[in-house]
């Protein structure tokens, strides 16, 4: 596999890639397989009122299995981000960081659309292949989408995709609303440079290129949380890539590695991440996504067997330089 063209092989496949943990469908497909779902259930009762059949199409879509394997998925996420957070050397975060991450990484949990009190943000999400975290006084929960809940079986999927919404909990802007701190060029200071000076903070968005001035501070082209998010995902995601490496021969571990960022293939104009919080939203093009900030990871690298990353091409830490 040329790991250069990471992109473009993981955006380009049509259909569903299958990896020995799952698979993962197009985005589009998902969302046409979840409405076509809810119309089938529709048709089969056409007494029954909009309500039942939610309750119905609820059910259908977020089975005891589903449920099951995404719990198990949180589980694995937090433990392992939690284990890399403790394990940073008190020369890259102070031991009260560490001990306010970890906890704050604990506290995540997954919620489910309730067809007794579905409120709008999760009827949004009924049919949509995304993952959101919605923060309440006392919890931040993930709710995943019934098209990514009824396309998405890959361990590694689960894994980047929860990994990047439990990262929000702990993102700069996120530190800030909670009062950790008075500004967010305090938070995680030496792996922000690493990412403005890596290119990975590019001063574009979906509406075209943003004058520097007009990047807010945790405003809607602040993409500080995003990379960040994306970041740490793709850290947890390499630990679980390598746990399986041994077993898997070359052509699945491809097709894992693919299948861990594939709905990133889609663009997210309108992702409605945090959709209580109103916070920002914006994410770095999908090229910046999948091949700087996940295939620059040595240890997918080494994972997929490519040439050792040229030194001109640094991955960032929490201590870079
Ligand atoms: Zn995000």
């Amino acid at each position: 596999m040329d790991c250069r063209e990471l992109f473009a092989s993981v955006c380009e496949t049509r259909g569903k890639i299958h990896d020995p943990t799952g698979s993962v469908d197009e985005d589009s497909f998902a969302e046409l397989e979840s409405h076509r779902r809810y119309e089938e259930l529709a048709a089969a009762h056409p007494n029954e009122s909009v309500s039942k059949i939610t309750a119905r199409f609820i059910e259908d879509s977020y089975t005891r299995t589903k449920k099951r394997r995404m719990k198990q998925a949180l589980r694995w996420t937090k433990k392992t981000m939690e284990k890399l957070i403790r394990d940073e050397p008190d020369t890259s975060l102070s031991k009260l960081d560490r001990k306010r991450m970890v906890r704050e990484i604990h506290r995540v949990e997954l919620g489910w659309p309730d067809p007794d009190e579905l409120t709008p943000d999760q009827k949004e999400i009924l049919h949509r292949p995304l993952a959101h975290y919605i923060r309440t006084r006392d919890s931040l929960q993930i709710i995943l989408g019934g098209g990514y809940v009824r396309s998405t079986t890959s361990w590694f999927n689960l894994v980047f995709t929860l990994a990047h919404e439990i990262a929000h909990a702990i993102d700069p802007c996120e530190q800030k609303k909670k009062g950790w701190v008075a500004d967010t060029s305090l938070v995680y200071p030496r792996l922000n440079r690493c990412f403005a000076v890596t290119g990975l903070l590019v001063e574009q968005n979906i509406y075209g290129p943003q004058p520097k001035a007009s990047t807010q501070e945790c405003g809607r082209t602040d993409q500080r949380p995003e990379v960040f998010a994306d970041w740490l995902a793709g850290r947890v995601t390499a630990l679980a890539l390598k746990e399986f490496s041994q077993e898997f021969d070359n052509r699945q571990l491809e097709a894992s590695v693919k299948n861990a960022v594939r709905d990133l293939c889609t663009p997210g104009p309108e992702d409605p991440h945090d959709l209580a919080a109103n916070a920002p939203d914006e994410h770095p093009s999908q090229r910046i996504r999948i091949e700087l900030l996940f295939a620059r990871n040595p240890m997918i690298r080494e994972v997929l067997s490519c040439e050792p990353q040229p030194p001109t091409e640094r991955y960032c830490a929490f201590d870079s330089l």
